[in-house]
């Protein structure tokens, strides 16, 4: 058993017991760790409130390669997004890139930039002021390129025509688009105009930490049914996303865009 120091972001935190908590944290060296926090529910918890979901901490821990949950010592906040926490829009769109990490085997394993690009989409939902989906939008492309299965979106796949299209359908199955002058070669289509092409390789490219900007209603509603049914086709347990579900649910919520 060894001493452990990591960095990481604590996605979930879950009481255990009367007394005890356990949270889960993604790190850039060994992905989703779980750890048990014992006495975390006491008022008098050497831990206090450095437990919340968010932090991007660094844990330090007894390590044991046979355990799947992890013995928490002690945990120092390095970073804290308290927007993000206290704010009930911001905190969905945080929880709707947690919820990919934890529902799928990339997001699950030990990625340096994955991590990074968390931390990047957090920074992004607190320092923004409004586009604020659009952080989650450059988080979920940028997944899908960690991934293995970024869209191609350099040009149409039928004439290769780089030129952005006046209208155009992404083509799901084939992870592309193809312009107004060609037909698709699959049924799973979503018809979109330029503007969303554009907006799709700028978020696809851009930092998620940079990616708030206002965008119409339009290219929002486009870019969405895209991204979801795109998520869904390469990800069996990214049917749909609670968190989104969830924010869907409460309407226009101020900066959402
Ligand atoms: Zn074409």
């Amino acid at each position: 058993m060894a001493i452990e120091k990591l960095e990481g972001v604590i996605l979930r935190v879950r009481p255990q017991g009367e007394t005890s908590k356990i949270l889960t944290a993604f790190t850039p060296r060994r992905g989703l760790v779980s750890l048990i926090a014992k006495g975390a529910r006491s008022p008098k918890s050497k831990f206090g409130g450095s437990l919340e979901v968010a932090n991007r901490v660094q844990l330090v821990y007894y390590h044991r390669d046979t355990r799947d949950l992890q013995i928490l010592s002690q945990v120092d906040i390095l970073e804290r997004f308290q927007r993000v926490q206290s704010g009930v829009g911001r905190l969905a769109l945080a929880e709707a890139c947690f919820e990919i990490l934890l529902r799928t085997e990339s997001g699950q394993q030990a990625s340096g930039r994955l991590y990074d690009l968390l931390v990047q989409a957090l920074r992004g939902l607190e320092k923004g002021e409004q586009g604020l989906r659009n952080v989650f939008r450059s988080f979920v492309l940028h997944f899908l390129a960690e991934s293995g299965v970024a869209p191609q979106l350099g040009s149409c796949r039928r004439c290769g025509r780089v030129e952005v299209p006046t209208r155009l359908q992404f083509d799901v199955e084939h992870g592309g688009y193809v312009c107004d002058q060609c037909a698709p070669e699959s049924r799973t289509v979503v018809p979109a105009g330029g503007r969303t092409l554009e907006w799709a390789r700028w978020l696809g490219q851009i930092s998620p930490e940079k990616a708030a900007v206002a965008i119409s209603q339009r290219t929002a509603a486009e870019l969405d049914r895209w991204l979801q049914l795109y998520l869904a086709y390469h990800f069996d347990t990214l049917q749909n996303l609670r968190s989104l579900v969830f924010l869907n649910g409460l309407g226009k919520v101020r900066g959402d865009g």
